[in-house]
C-alpha cells in the first residue's frame, strides 16, 4: 500500500472498543455517551479486516480503543491474531492499554505472541492519578505493569504532558522508567474531541519541556525512529529510551507509516484529517475480501499529506469532533 506522496503504509492501529474503565481528563468528557453495541464490530469483523490489511501489506498492528482489555473476549481475538506472528504474516502484534486489566492478562498476552505494550501513565502519585483519570486507581495500574515486566513483555510507558498537572513529575518518570527498564514517551495533548474543559489549560509544549529535562538530564539525540511521530533520545544517567511526540510544535507526517480503523470500521488515513471511509458496509454486506480490499486501497491513495492541528488562542476549539478513544490512540 503505497500513498499519493510515496509513504508506504505498513501499520494498522485497530481500535477494538470505544469503552473504558477510565475518564482521562485530556481523552474523554466526564459523562461520554458510548456507542450502541451493534455499531461496533463484531470479533470475527476485526479478525477479517485485519487480515485483509495484512494480506495488503501491514506488518505490524497494534490494537488499541478505548480501552482493548475491557471488550469482552478480546483475549480470543488477539489470540487468532497471534497465530499470524507465528506464521511470519506479521512482524509484531501489540496493544496500548492503561494497564487497568493487566494484571489479569499479562501472561496470556505473552503466550499468544505480544513481545511489547505501551502503558499509558501519567502520574505516580495516587491522588493525582485518580484526578488525571477521574477514577482511576494507580495501584491496579502498578500491578499490571509489573505482571507485563514478569510474563517478559517489554513495556513502554506513554505519559501527556499536562501543564501544571504533571508537568512537574516528568522527573520522577523519568528515573522510575529507568530503575525498571522501561522506555518513555511523552506526549502532548491534541485537540480531539470536547473534553468539557479549556485545551489551553492543558496544553504543555514538549519543546519548553525538553529544555528543562536537558539542564539536569544527558539527552544523547538517536537516530532511531519507529516510522512514527515520536523523536527519541537516550537518557545518559538510566540508558533508557525517552521519545517526544509532539504533533503541534513538530510535524512528524512526512514518514507517516500508519493507517487507523475505528471500531466501528471507519478507515482513519490520517489521524488529523475528517477525510474516511466505511469498511462496515463491506463486511456486513457480504462483499467479497477483493471488494473489502478494494474500498482499503482506495482509501490509503487519498491519505492526506499530514495534519493541522493547531492550540492557541484563537483555536480552543477541537480541531476536529472525534475523541482520542474513538479514533484509537
Ligand atoms: N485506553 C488505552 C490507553 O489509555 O492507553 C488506549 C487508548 S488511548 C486513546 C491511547 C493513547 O492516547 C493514550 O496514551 C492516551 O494517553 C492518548 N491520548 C488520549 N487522548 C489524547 C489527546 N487528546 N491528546 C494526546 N494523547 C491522547
Ligand atoms: Fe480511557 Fe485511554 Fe482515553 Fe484514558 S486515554 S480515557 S484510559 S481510552
Amino acid at each position: 500500500m503505497i500513498d499519493s506522496f510515496g509513504r508506504s503504509v505498513t501499520y494498522l492501529r485497530l481500535s477494538v472498543t470505544d469503552r473504558c474503565d477510565l475518564r482521562c481528563v485530556y481523552c474523554m468528557a466526564e459523562d461520554m455517551a458510548f456507542l450502541p453495541k451493534a455499531d461496533v464490530l463484531s470479533l470475527e469483523e476485526l479478525e477479517r479486516l485485519a487480515g485483509a490489511f495484512l494480506r495488503l501489506g501491514v506488518r505490524k498492528l497494534r490494537l488499541t480503543g478505548g480501552e482493548p482489555l475491557v471488550r469482552r473476549g478480546i483475549m480470543s481475538l488477539i489470540e487468532r491474531l497471534g497465530e499470524h506472528v507465528a506464521a511470519g504474516r506479521l512482524d509484531e502484534l501489540t496493544l496500548t492499554t492503561n494497564g487497568t486489566q493487566l494484571a489479569a492478562h499479562a501472561a496470556g498476552l505473552a503466550a499468544a505472541g505480544v513481545r511489547r505494550i505501551n502503558v499509558s501513565l501519567d502520574s505516580l502519585d495516587p491522588d493525582m492519578f485518580r484526578r488525571i483519570t477521574r477514577a482511576g486507581d494507580l495501584a491496579k495500574v502498578l500491578e499490571g505493569i509489573g505482571a507485563a515486566k514478569d510474563a517478559g513483555l517489554a513495556v513502554k510507558i506513554n505519559t501527556v504532558a499536562l501543564k501544571g498537572v504533571n508537568e512537574y513529575e516528568i522527573d520522577c518518570l523519568i528515573a522510575w522508567c529507568g530503575e525498571r527498564g522501561f522506555d518513555l514517551t511523552l506526549i502532548e495533548t491534541m485537540p480531539l474531541g470536547d473534553i468539557g474543559g479549556d485545551r489551553l489549560e492543558q496544553y504543555l509544549p514538549l519543546d519548553a519541556v525538553r529544555r528543562r529535562l536537558e539542564t539536569h538530564w544527558t539527552l544523547e539525540p538517536l537516530a532511531f525512529s519507529s516510522g512514527g511521530p515520536a523523536r527519541y533520545v537516550r537518557v545518559a544517567e538510566t540508558g533508557r529510551k525517552l521519545g517526544f511526540i509532539t504533533p503541534l510544535t513538530e510535524h512528524f507526517c512526512d514518514g507517516c507509516n500508519r493507517v487507523r480503523v475505528t471500531c466501528t470500521g471507519t478507515l482513519y488515513p490520517c489521524l488529523g484529517q475528517e477525510d474516511a471511509v466505511d469498511l462496515r458496509g463491506p463486511l456486513r454486506q457480504g462483499e467479497s475480501d477483493a471488494a473489502l480490499e478494494g474500498a482499503i486501497l482506495g482509501a490509503i491513495a487519498h491519505k492526506s499529506k499530514g495534519h493541522d492541528f493547531l492550540i492557541d488562542h484563537d483555536h480552543q476549539r477541537p480541531a476536529l469532533a472525534r475523541h482520542m478513544n474513538t479514533t484509537g490512540g
